[in-house]
């Protein structure tokens, strides 16, 4: 008697999924329920088996046409999974590879002595802001930023943590309606590794660390935005007790640019231009986020007027192509004139060329407002 989820709805994909979206829906859970993340939570671990039960089983062909037909009974017996459903060690033999290094390299952090239950104890994040430029963002960059970090101390020596004997777990027995229970944990003295610091030199902590300066380089892809975070693992903190370091997150800050804005991929000018342009047209240079470029202003150009010049913009970052650069058209009302001007200006308001006579080509706010938004 089966009582199983139906592994489509386990991983939240169709079933007319690609192997790319099983995989990619599969890595998702795994990460989140991953025992790493999850320490002693039992419903988490189930969870995590679930997901890789089903994903075992969707993505081989040969097997999911046989879960297609008959469901879950079409699992058992040989190759399927009877009832007793994976256990943690073919899952990490299997599948650890689909961590791509999340977990401090292939789900390595279990240090492959599951069974034993002692593991590598992970290091802390190190977490540094970035500046960048515009021009960096839009070009992408590549960065060496000096971190003051927590490296494994030399000349540290081990010994078996008493406590849980090595095994890195305590196990607790405890009385319930059911009878005896047993569960695990990991143990509080050495925090999972079964090892203790024996001797250590003078400077190292508690945990066999100590302090040092390291310059880190690191590829800043183009387009990044504020706030956004880069990952790279392995080079946080080293793991206590000789274990796995943690990883180097790097959240980017932006620079504001003098004269361009941001708006995702997309950047946008301010073009001030004077009256006599405006009227009898001209070409004009304004800034991009690599140089400059020149623009034709039109003869009859309009205060408002936007220009888009295509893939002027910055790159999408994990993406393809580029924004647009869109200037909009200011033009100029000069506040202080001579008399001369005055006198020109005033037999020009006399002429009826100079009456606004807007038409549909000559967009006010709302609507070039529209045209960018809808
Ligand atoms: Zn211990």
């Amino acid at each position: 008697m089966s009582n199983k989820r139906d592994y489509y709805e386990v991983l939240g994909v169709t079933k007319g999924a690609s192997t790319a979206e099983i995989k990619k829906a599969y890595r998702k859970l795994a990460l989140k329920y991953h025992p790493d993340k999850n320490e002693g939570d039992a419903t988490a671990e189930e969870k995590f088996k679930e997901a890789a039960e089903a994903y075992e089983v969707l993505s081989s062909a040969e097997k999911k046409a046989r879960y297609d037909q008959f469901g879950h009974a079409g699992m058992s017996g040989a190759g399927g999974f009877g009832g007793g459903g994976m256990n943690m060690d073919d899952i990490f033999s299997q599948f650890g590879d689909i961590f791509g290094g999340a977990f401090g390299g292939g789900g390595g952090s279990f240090g492959g002595s599951r069974g034993g239950g002692s593991r590598r104890v992970r290091g802390t994040n190190l977490r540094v802001k970035m500046k960048l430029t515009l021009q960096e963002v839009a070009e992408g960059v590549q960065k060496k930023i000096k971190v003051n970090k927590l490296v494994s101390a030399e000349g540290v020596t081990f010994k078996s943590c008493q406590t849980c004997g090595g095994s890195g777990r305590v196990t607790r027995v405890s009385q319930t309606f059911l009878g005896a229970m047993q569960t695990q944990s990991a143990c509080n003295v050495c925090h999972g590794a079964g090892k203790m610091i024996d001797k250590k030199p003078a400077g190292a902590d508690a945990n066999g660390l100590k302090r040092e300066e390291d310059v880190i380089e690191i590829d800043i892809p183009a387009g990044v935005m504020e706030g956004m975070q880069l990952s790279v693992t392995g080079k946080g903190n080293a793991g206590p007790f000789d274990g796995v370091p943690g990883d180097l997150i790097v959240v980017i800050e932006e620079v504001a640019h003098d004269k361009l804005r941001r708006d995702g991929e997309n950047l946008h000018y301010d073009a001030y231009i004077n009256f006599v342009d405006a009227v009898l047209g001209n070409s004009i240079e304004i800034p991009t986020v690599s140089g400059k470029a020149k623009i034709k202003i039109e003869p009859g150009t309009q205060s408002g007027k936007l220009l888009r010049l295509k893939g002027k913009g910055l790159p999408i970052v994990q993406g393809y192509g580029s924004g647009d650069l869109f200037v909009h058209i200011n033009v100029w009302t000069p506040k202080k004139i001579s008399k001369e001007e005055k006198e020109i200006l005033e037999k020009l308001r006399e002429s009826d060329n100079f009456t606004p006579s807007p038409d549909h080509s000559d967009k006010g706010f709302f609507q070039r407002v529209k045209d960018i938004f809808h």
